[in-house]
């Protein structure tokens, strides 16, 4: 059994406006003790996925489909399943670690939190393991008597990271990890979740809209554009030898892991991605695909097998297979 699987998952907000289908028939799945990386540019869906993995959607979100994790499905938990789920088995670390830190309690605190929330430790095995922790995640033990203000950005990242070990849980989401550090930080922190989710067996969806970053981190990749998943498959493959013309573009907006001239704005991706509400019809990329067809306009391909292991959404797929057969 896969530690998650997501089946045909949708998300759809509704606001004043009309509906947001921002997240739409999402089929993937993750073995335990390995990484999947979540790829595309902004507004692809990927952060309301990643809530959606814990039900940390806003009010108004509908959710479809199932998420399984290890074989209970999220969805229809009772709260307090949910509750004793979140932090133990799966814990997600956010974009910008000022979203999850409170400026006014000591980070030690904050790291001992789920531990007491959760009966895994009383206040002094706690003091203990917040120590243990924050060395885990290269901070000196100090550091937990400090406020978040006192802390670099990389800092509070590495705390937060601290927090999403702290319950050990089985899974750990990270959702832009380092894309608000600067190139010299964020390399640290990717080498410190290399070293834990290989050392210590957990499983890793990271999320980015740098090709190059989760290629460096993660087994396998998935690419999403509009909602959807275009391309996914083995992360070697997926980076060099994209099948979906769209995550050929975005790895080569991304060559370098951290590149300092690419990293905030993928250079040479034409266009913008469309708006949910308004999606072209046939495939949503087809109006900035470079090798569109006329029926691209039309026809909304299904992932099709591209390789071992592979699979794209993309009419140019069938052509090659038969090219080579
Ligand atoms: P990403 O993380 O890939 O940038 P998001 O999941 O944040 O993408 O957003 C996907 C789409 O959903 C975007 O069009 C965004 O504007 C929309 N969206 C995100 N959050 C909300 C919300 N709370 N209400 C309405 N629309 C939202
Ligand atoms: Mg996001």
């Amino acid at each position: 059994m896969s530690l998650l699987e997501l089946d045909d998952l949708s998300v759809t907000y509704t606001i004043e406006a009309g509906e947001v289908p921002a997240v739409r028939g999402v089929s993937l799945t993750l073995e335990a003790g390995a990484a999947l990386g979540i790829a595309g540019e902004s507004g692809s869906g990927k952060s309301t996925l990643a809530m959606a993995l814990l039900r940390l959607l806003p009010r108004g979100a509908r959710v479809g489909g199932r998420i399984l994790l290890d074989g209970e499905d999220v969805l229809t938990m009772k709260w307090g399943r949910l509750r004793a789920v979140r932090w133990a088995q799966a814990s997600i670390v956010f974009q910008g670690a000022q979203h999850g830190l409170n400026p006014v309690h000591r980070i030690g605190d904050q790291i001992a939190e789920p531990l007491l929330t959760h009966g895994l430790a009383g206040p002094e095995a706690a003091r203990g393991r917040v120590a243990e922790l924050l060395r885990q995640v290269g901070l000196p033990d100090w550091r937990a008597r400090s406020y978040p203000h006192e802390l670099s950005g990389g800092q509070r990242q590495r705390v937060m990271i601290a927090m999403a070990l702290a319950c050990s849980p089985r899974l750990i989401v990270a959702d832009e990890p380092t894309t608000a550090l600067d190139v010299m930080v964020q390399a640290q922190v990717l080498t410190l979740i290399k070293r834990l989710v290989a050392e210590r067996g957990i499983s890793l969806v990271m999320i980015s809209h740098d090709l190059s970053v989760l290629a460096d981190v993660c087994d396998r990749l998935a690419v999403m554009y509009a909602g959807r998943v275009v391309e996914h498959g083995p992360s070697r493959e997926v980076y060099h030898a994209a099948a979906h013309p769209y995550s050929r573009a975005l790895a080569a907006a991304f060559p370098t892991v951290g590149d300092p001239a690419s990293r905030l704005a993928p250079k040479g991706l034409g266009g913008d991605p469309p708006d949910p509400m308004r999606l072209p019809g046939g495939c949503a990329f087809h109006p900035r695909c470079p090798v569109a067809l006329e029926e691209c306009s039309t026809l909304d391909v299904e992932p099709r097998p591209a390789g071992e292991g592979r699979e794209a959404a993309c009419v140019h797929v069938r052509e090659k297979e038969q090219e080579a057969s």
